[in-house]
């Protein structure tokens, strides 16, 4: 029986399985079938002809024999003639007739039709001279062949015959040849159905696999083990690669929930503190309120930096804002971001030195990417101790422009050079505390430059210095 079940989505389900069967229905024993008809039928034509052709030279003998001894005129032979002819017809099991010109029967073995007239095509053909043999329906052979005397009583002799032992013959071998088809339908059926639930059975357990990871189950993986590889053997291993790929999305973003609490948590705590301090301490002067009330204000100014970071990160990873690409002169966006930010580095006598190497303009948006080169400058003067120095250079070549920022601050151990892009990732968590860095601003530039197409590279040795590199296309492909 089909299973056809009706899944959510309200379409049927059809079972491969059942698809493959059907298709091997169609297009191997049907047309198996065709043409074992086909090649019956040519050996039932095949005996029919055979039979036409034994029995005309039969006709022919005995026309010959007739016309010999001048059957017609001959009353003497006649008797002795007809004898003979009966003898034929009783040994070969058939029925000899003997026309007269005027299609009359004059002769029949079987004694019944003497006197008749047979006006039937082969007779009229054999009685011009034309002797001939035709099939009846696959069911009665006539052979006619002419009497030639040299007298003017020429006739036909005519020769009737069934083909029932014709048909019974094919009958058989028809029998023969459909049980013989019908056991190698059966024994192709079965391996048909061994090779589709082959086939089928790692795909349900792969349905299976994948429904429960779609409950939420992201452990789940299918077990492969073949050794050789084919497609169901790859779509399994592309499942399980899948479902890594989803568990390290999911491990990452219950780690980014616990990063935001955790963060917020600690200004809060601190909040928290303050405020408690203020309330239990009665009669308290005003300049410790001010105080308190002040370090209060610091830390909610932490919390709104976060939260706008997240936003502007969140906003970032959904698309929900385009980016609005515009032709933007480089040189001149960097030079007023330097700016913006020597007051920052003339606090710790840090040199901001701006190197153009050559005047570029790429198709950015400016407003996202002032912000991402921001973050670098800024953390080149933050990491940098009093006194050292920053260097931003602006080059390109034919298809990419390249700002670098070079420091002589704290540097980033090695090992942890690729994880500075990860979000709330801070190298020294104590240390940022005091620079009041949020440990976005880097995830923040990655993502823009990523949405630009550009790449970033860091390269640094500790106690020496740090170098990021940022590459962004001068153009932007027609589909962004
Ligand atoms: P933050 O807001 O803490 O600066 P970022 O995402 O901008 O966060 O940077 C992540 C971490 O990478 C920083 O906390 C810092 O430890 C390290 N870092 C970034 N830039 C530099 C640099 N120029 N020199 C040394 N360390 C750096």
């Amino acid at each position: 029986m089909v299973t056809i079940l009706i899944k959510k989505n309200n379409a049927p389900f059809i079972s491969l399985r059942w698809i493959l069967l059907v298709t091997y229905i169609i297009v191997g024993i049907i047309p198996l079938l065709l043409v074992a008809n086909t090649i019956l039928h040519s050996i039932q034509g095949y005996f029919v002809e055979e039979r036409k052709k034994e029995l005309l030279s039969q006709a022919n003998v005995v026309a010959g024999q007739l016309s010999s001894y001048d059957f017609f005129a001959n009353a003497d032979s006649r008797e002795s003639l007809e004898e003979m002819i009966l003898e034929t017809a009783q040994d070969k099991d058939f029925r000899i007739m003997i026309l007269d010109s005027s299609a009359m029967v004059v002769y029949d073995s079987g004694y019944e039709d003497v006197g008749k007239t047979y006006l039937l095509p082969e007779v009229m053909e054999a009685l011009e001279n034309k002797d001939i043999a035709n099939a009846q329906d696959n069911d009665t052979v006539y052979a006619a062949a002419s009497i030639v005397g040299g007298t003017q009583h020429d006739g036909v002799v005519l020769i009737v015959d069934s083909l029932a032992d014709v048909s019974d013959t094919v009958v058989n071998i028809a029998g023969k040849a459909y049980i013989l088809l019908a056991m190698l339908a059966v024994i192709v059926i079965v391996v048909m159905v061994a090779l589709s639930q082959l086939f089928t059975s790692p795909i349900k357990r792969m349905i299976n696999v994948i429904q429960k990871m779609s409950e939420g189950h992201l452990e789940q993986r299918i077990v492969v083990k073949s050794r050789v590889h084919n497609e169901v053997v790859d779509l399994a291993l592309a499942c399980n690669h899948m479902a890594d790929q989803l568990e390290k999305v999911e491990s990452s973003r219950q780690q980014f929930v616990s990063n935001v609490s955790h963060e917020l948590k600690t200004p809060l705590s601190s909040v928290k503190v303050l405020s408690e301090s203020i309330l239990l301490q009665e009669d308290a002067p005003k300049e410790m309120y001010v105080e308190f009330l002040h370090d209060i204000n610091s830390e909610i100014d932490r919390m709104t930096d976060i939260i706008n970071d997240l936003l502007t990160l969140v906003k970032l990873d959904q698309k929900e804002i385009p980016l609005n690409f515009s032709e933007t002169e480089l040189h001149r966006m960097v030079d007023e971001i330097c700016k913006r930010l020597s007051p920052l580095a003339s606090a710790k006598n840090i040199l901001l030195d701006l190197q153009i190497k050559q005047e570029v303009t790429a198709e950015i948006d400016e407003m996202k990417m002032t912000l991402a080169i921001s973050n670098i400058i800024d953390n080149a003067i933050k990491y940098t101790p009093d006194g050292g120095s920053v260097v931003v250079t602006l080059d390109a070549d034919h298809q990419n422009a390249f700002i670098t920022v070079s420091d002589t601050g704290i540097g980033i151990p090695e090992d942890e050079l690729t994880r500075i892009f990860e979000r709330f990732y801070r190298v020294d968590k104590t240390r940022d505390r005091e620079t009041g860095g949020t440990g976005l601003g880097l995830s923040i530039t990655h993502a823009t430059v990523m949405m630009h197409n550009g790449s970033i590279k860091a390269s640094s040795k500790e106690d020496e210095g740090t170098t990021m590199v940022v590459r962004i296309p001068l153009h932007q492909s027609q589909n962004n």
